[in-house]
Formats: C-alpha cells, sequence, structure tokens
C-alpha cells in the first residue's frame, strides 16, 4: 500500500480533464493464449471471454466517437506489466476480466465426454481498483458509474468477492485489490472489470451469448464516457469511497 505522502504526490499526477474527455481509453483484453486463466462449467478458456467482451467494449466506445484501442488481443502480451506499458499515454485503463471460484468450491461433472467442474452458487459482475494507482478517485468514480449502469439495465453483481476484498462501494460491488499489478502500475485511472463466473453453468451461457454481450459493453461503454466527460470524483481516495451514486444520465 502506498504512502500518504506518496498518495498526495500522485494525486498532483491525474489527467487534466481534457485528456480526460477526449483521450484514448485502452482496453486490456485479460491473461494470455499461454496462461489463459480460468476454465468454464463447459471447458472454454476465460482468455476467449474476455476477448469477446473486450471487442464488443473498444466498438461500443468508438461508435460513442471515442478512441478506443483493445490490447492483447493475441494473447501475446509478455508479462503484466507490460499492459500499462502498452496502454502508456491513455485516458483511462480497462482491464476485462471473467471470474471464477475456489478450487475447494468445484464439482465435478462431465460436459460432452469431457470431466469438467463447475459451481453454481455464485453468479454476477463485479469491479476493482487500487489504492497504488495515480488516481484512485477517479477509478472508483468510474468503477461505481460502471456498477451503477449495468445494475440499471438489469445486471446483477455478485458479492462473493467481499469475503475476501474490502470494498470500496459495497452497493457497486466495486473492491479495492491494491496489488493488481495492471491497475497500480497504470500511470492513468484504471479499473479491473470481472463480468461474470464462467464456472456458473447457467451463467456461462449468458456470458457467451453475443446480444448480452454487446448489451453489457454498451453499459459498460456508456458509463465509462459519462465519467470521464462529466464525473466529478472525490477530492481523494479517502472520501471516494461513500454513499450511493446518482443514476447515469445519457
Ligand atoms: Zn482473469
Amino acid at each position: 500500500m502506498a504512502s500518504t505522502a506518496h498518495r498526495v504526490c500522485m494525486a498532483m499526477l491525474a489527467l487534466p480533464a481534457i485528456a480526460l474527455a477526449h483521450g484514448e481509453i485502452v482496453v486490456d483484453v485479460g491473461h494470455t493464449l499461454a496462461a489463459p486463466g480460468a476454465t468454464s462449467a463447459r471447458g472454454r478458456s476465460e482468455f476467449e471471454f474476455n476477448l469477446d467482451l473486450a471487442r464488443e467494449v473498444t466498438a461500443a466506445l468508438q461508435a460513442r466517437g471515442r478512441s478506443a484501442r483493445l490490447i492483447n488481443e493475441d494473447g501475446l502480451i509478455p508479462s503484466l506489466k507490460a499492459r500499462p506499458q502498452a496502454a502508456e499515454g491513455a485516458a483511462f485503463l480497462l482491464s476485462i476480466h471473467h471470474d471464477s471460484v475456489n478450487a475447494f468450491e468445484l464439482q465435478p461433472w462431465q460436459w460432452q465426454g469431457q470431466a469438467l467442474d463447475y459451481n453454481d452458487d455464485f453468479a454476477g459482475h463485479s469491479l476493482f481498483v487500487s489504492r497504488d494507482n495515480p488516481d484512485t478517485a477517479r477509478s472508483i468514480l468510474c468503477a461505481r458509474i460502471i456498477g451503477a449502469r449495468l445494475q440499471r439495465m438489469g445486471f446483477e453483481p455478485t458479492y462473493k468477492n467481499g469475503r475476501r476484498r474490502a470494498y470500496a462501494d459495497p452497493m457497486h460491488a466495486v473492491h479495492y485489490y491494491d496489488g493488481l499489478a495492471v491497475l497500480r502500475h497504470a500511470t492513468m485511472p484504471a479499473v479491473l472489470f470481472e463480468a461474470g463466473v464462467i464456472k456458473n453453468r447457467d451463467e456461462e451461457l449468458l456470458l457467451r451469448d453475443p446480444a448480452r454481450i454487446a448489451r453489457m459493453a454498451d453499459g459498460i461503454a456508456t458509463a465509462l464516457v459519462a465519467c470521464l466527460t462529466a464525473g466529478q470524483p472525490a477530492d481523494d481516495e479517502a472520501t471516494a469511497d461513500g454513499p450511493p451514486l446518482q443514476p447515469v444520465v445519457e
């Protein structure tokens, strides 16, 4: 965790409003081909889920006139640190992931002759920010607005990650995860989004549905653009977490 002095110093490096409002948004595809993350209940890798949603989010941002760029589309990025480096100069970094469960929570099952595992107890999205990012207050604000927008559209958050990660905003399932490399090494506000639980057999199918992916991407893009153009973050991280947000106005 950063010291108070470090945080105050880093807060002065926050991007100016014009850069936030017009700068590029970078969308990171979580994991790689070599280390593709968790395997879904039906045997599909997290990387493949991340790629589908990240492409849609990028397209939805571009459809709103924002400059947006995917990183790690080929799944070949060499390290965690290379992600924020690839985002250098951007106004915002959004890393796309899909969630799993603990190994002891898995049940075995067979799917099309394959021995796989699942857990149907948890479903829903969640969001993560780091207090070691140079603009934690803006990161929290954007995460809260994404969460608020998605819930308003009918998407449900998961509270499973509250068992291990402290909340920045419980209502919108925004957590602190200070040590996440992609967030803490970013030089711009950054959020990691977990779209849903791919070990859940019902939610997995929803997370593979192209129309639902596009709808979720649309909600994320609406929220992110609102946050970067009109959002007023708290003065510092200490006051950024707190009472419910007003709904996003389109
Ligand atoms: Zn992941």
